[in-house]
C-alpha cells in the first residue's frame, strides 16, 4: 500500500485553500480504496503470576514487554505496519488466548518474545524459532505437562514461519548481534493462519550478555535490528489486508 494515497484527501483539502496559480501538481488517486494492512502481532512472553526466567532480579515478563512495547513504537514510524500486542501490561494470557487473539486480531504475522535462562554462564546471543522437529520435546511435556496437543501447522505456513525467522536471524547478524535460526514445536509456533516465530532474545544467565539487555541503548538498537527484519519480510511477502472483525464484547482472563 502507498502511504501518499492514505493522505491524498488532506493533500487536496490544502491544495484547494491556495489559488491555482500556487497549487502543486495533482497527485494520483488511488484506483482503489485503500485497506490497512493486517496488523504484526507481537506477543510478550509470560505475564502475570508466569513470571518467566528470573535472574538475578531482572525478570522475563518485565523485559519482554519492554522489548515489545519499544518495536511498536519502532514499527509505527512506518504507518504501512500496524502493530498489536497480545498484552500491554502484566496480566496472564493462556497460549490459547495468544493464539485466539492473533486470528480475532486478523494478525498477518506473530512474533513472540522471550529472554532464555539455561544452566551455566556462557551461553549468549538470540535463537529465533519456527516451527519443526523437537529435540526438547521430553524436557518440555517434564515442565509444561499440561499444555494440551496442537496439530502441526501445514506445511506452507511452516515454510513462511522458516522465511521468517530466518529473515530475523539474518538481520540481527549483520547488525551485529550473535543470532541463529532454529525449530521447535512451542505451542504457539503451531498457528495454522499464520507465520509465526518465537524468539529467545538473549541469555539472562549470562551476566555479560544480561547486562546488555537491561541497558536501553542496547534495547533499542536491537529492536530497530528486530523492526527491519519485519520491515524486510512484510515487504517482500505482502502482507494480507485487514479484515473487519465485529469488536469483542468482554474478554475475562
Ligand atoms: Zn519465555
Amino acid at each position: 500500500m502507498n502511504a501518499w494515497n492514505r493522505f491524498c484527501p488532506a493533500l487536496l483539502a490544502a491544495a484547494l485553500a491556495l489559488p491555482a496559480s500556487a497549487m502543486p501538481p495533482a497527485a494520483p488517486l488511488p484506483a482503489a480504496p485503500n485497506q490497512p494492512t493486517a496488523p504484526v502481532v507481537l506477543d510478550p512472553g509470560h505475564g502475570g503470576n508466569d513470571e518467566g526466567a528470573i535472574v538475578r532480579g531482572v525478570r522475563e515478563k518485565d523485559l519482554a514487554l519492554v522489548f515489545a512495547r519499544k518495536l511498536k513504537a519502532r514499527l509505527a514510524r512506518n504507518a504501512d505496519l500496524p502493530v498489536v500486542l497480545t498484552r500491554d501490561d502484566d496480566r496472564y494470557i493462556t497460549l490459547d488466548e495468544r493464539l485466539v487473539d492473533t486470528l480475532d486480531m486478523s494478525g498477518s504475522i506473530f512474533v513472540s518474545l522471550h529472554l532464555n535462562q539455561v544452566k551455566g554462564k556462557k551461553a549468549a546471543g538470540a535463537i529465533v524459532y519456527s516451527y519443526g522437529p523437537e529435540k526438547l520435546r521430553k524436557w518440555r511435556k517434564r515442565r509444561f505437562p499440561s499444555v494440551p496437543p496442537m496439530p502441526a501447522p501445514p506445511r506452507g505456513q511452516a515454510s513462511d514461519s522458516a522465511r521468517l525467522a530466518r529473515t530475523f536471524s539474518r538481520v540481527l547478524r549483520g547488525d551485529g548481534f550473535k543470532a541463529e535460526a532454529s525449530r521447535s514445536d512451542y505451542y504457539v509456533l503451531k498457528n495454522p493462519a499464520v507465520p509465526s516465530v518465537l524468539i529467545e532474545l538473549g541469555y539472562l544467565n549470562n551476566p555479560e550478555e544480561a547486562a546488555k539487555l537491561v541497558d536501553g541503548a542496547y534495547q533499542d538498537r536491537m529492536v530497530d535490528s528486530l523492526a527491519k527484519a519485519i520491515e524486510e519480510y512484510a515487504s517482500a511477502r505482502v502482507l494480507p489486508a485487514a479484515v473487519a472483525v465485529a469488536p469483542k464484547v468482554a474478554v475475562k482472563r
